[in-house]
């Protein structure tokens, strides 16, 4: 799996505000942003501050920046009103879609996603 190191990491320079982003949310372990390319009405990319190239990563790095990711995911879909019709995707690798080796979880809504199928 390609990994990117912090410095040369696109999400460690939105997380420091070197490179401009429409922020939605923050907490102290996360931010909350819209995807430059939405794939649905509502898509915004919740990112954890902490570099990990991968959700599994920070899973084993920090539990406490997992949920925190979770937590931040769940109150943008609360204030996009959309806490009750939404899906929040982790793509792992490039084989899967992965392009961004930072962790992140897309929030997306307002589209009428494939029922009964899970891609
Ligand atoms: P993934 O394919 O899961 O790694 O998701 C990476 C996402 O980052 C894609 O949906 C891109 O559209 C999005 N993206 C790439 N560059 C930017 C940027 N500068 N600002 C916001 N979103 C971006
Ligand atoms: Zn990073």
């Amino acid at each position: 799996m390609s990994q990117q190191t912090p410095d040369d990491c696109l999400f460690c320079k939105i997380v420091a505000g070197d490179i401009p982003s429409e922020r939605v949310a923050e907490s102290e372990r996360s931010i909350a942003f819209r995807d430059i390319s939405p794939a649905a009405p509502i898509h915004v990319l919740v990112v954890p501050r902490r570099h990990e190239p991968t959700v599994g990563a920070l899973a084993h790095a920090s539990a406490d920046d997992l949920a925190d990711v979770f937590r931040l995911a769940q109150q943008v879909a609360e204030q996009e009103g959309v806490a009750d019709a939404n899906r929040m995707i982790v793509n792992t690798g490039s084989d899967a879609g992965q392009t961004i080796f930072h962790a992140h979880v897309h929030v997306l809504a307002g589209a009428r996603f494939t029922e009964g199928r899970m891609v």
